[in-house]
């Protein structure tokens, strides 16, 4: 399995001379399996990945993809209309991906962008044959002895974290997300204050965040969503849907998680600061923890 990041900033794209080293561009990343091409998010990083396709892969034949969505908040699907092989005949595209309202299908949340309203082509007018599926919290089987295992996460809206099997190695990606905690009040001079209520909460924010523990038990590479510093996250961030880089790392040391790679940078974070929060938490775990951490860099990559 190859994996390569083609955008790993949270909510809004951010070139600019204090984002050369990590890049700009929002989620997006590349998984093949031999001739196998899955994607992962469309965020602003697919205009350059869909340029890369066109350049090394047409030549091989028409190109025949999946896009996985985690969910279809703006920064995991602007970059669609720009994804130059929707606009080239022959291409096949299934895009998966959660929805919450039934009343609106992934092909509308997603297909909407190209309206006349934003955008100078409508969907209709795609040279693609591009198909779109609801995805849950389940495992597939993809063929090629591939195995996706998905699960939901703590978000404003449904999100599923994607976890990929292939030839033993797993690839896991855990964003947008933040811990579960309990919403009840436990303070019992709270007039809101139910006993009941309290202990129940307690008690399923700790199974959600042992699920979760349990989806990325043992797994080779993970991407996990670190927007935040926890000082950040305690100040002003809780239930904005993203999790502290020290929630993150602990998550992943106490799962045996073999190397993490801390995702969705916040677009206020310049270079300077990421390389030295990545040196700071590197030294914290040398001699602690085998897990390997790493803040993710647009451009990287990785074998497994
Ligand atoms: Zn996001
Ligand atoms: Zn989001």
């Amino acid at each position: 399995m190859k994996i390569k990041l083609w955008g790993v900033r949270g909510s809004i794209p951010c070139p600019g001379p204090d984002t050369v080293e990590f890049g700009g561009n929002t989620a997006c990343i590349e998984l093949r399996f031999d001739d196998r091409l899955i994607i992962i998010d469309a965020g602003s990083g697919i205009r350059a990945l869909g340029d890369s396709i066109v350049r090394n892969d047409l030549k091989k034949g028409p190109i025949n993809t999946e896009i996985f969505i985690t969910h279809t908040h703006w920064d995991h699907i602007m970059g669609f209309p720009f994804f130059t092989p929707i606009y080239i005949p022959g291409t096949q595209l299934k895009i998966y991906g959660p929805v919450t309202y039934e009343d609106e299908g992934l092909d509308r949340i997603i297909g909407n962008q190209l309206t006349y309203r934003y955008f100078p082509v409508k969907h209709s007018e795609l040279s693609a044959t591009i198909t779109y599926y609801p995805q849950k919290e389940n495992t597939m089987d993809l063929g090629d002895g591939i195995t996706l295992t998905t699960k939901y996460l703590n978000h404003p809206i449904l999100c599923l974290g994607y976890k990929f099997h292939h030839k033993g190695k797993v690839f896991c990606t855990l964003y947008d997300t933040e811990p579960f905690r309990n919403v009840f009040p436990t303070d019992p001079e709270d007039p809101n204050y139910d006993a009941l209520a309290a202990k129940e909460g307690e008690r399923s924010a700790r199974e959600e965040n042992e699920k979760i523990l349990e989806f990325i038990e043992g797994v080779d590479i993970l991407v996990y969503d670190a927007q935040y510093t926890h000082k950040e996250y305690e100040a002003s961030k809780l239930g904005w849907g993203h999790s502290s880089m020290e929630f993150a790392i602990n998550a992943c040391h106490k799962a045996r998680v073999k190397k993490v790679l801390l995702f969705h940078h916040d677009p206020l974070r310049t270079d300077q600061q990421l390389i030295e929060l990545e040196s700071s938490f590197q030294q914290r775990l040398a001699g602690k923890s085998p897990l390997q951490l790493q803040f993710a860099r647009e451009g990287a990559e990785f074998e497994l």
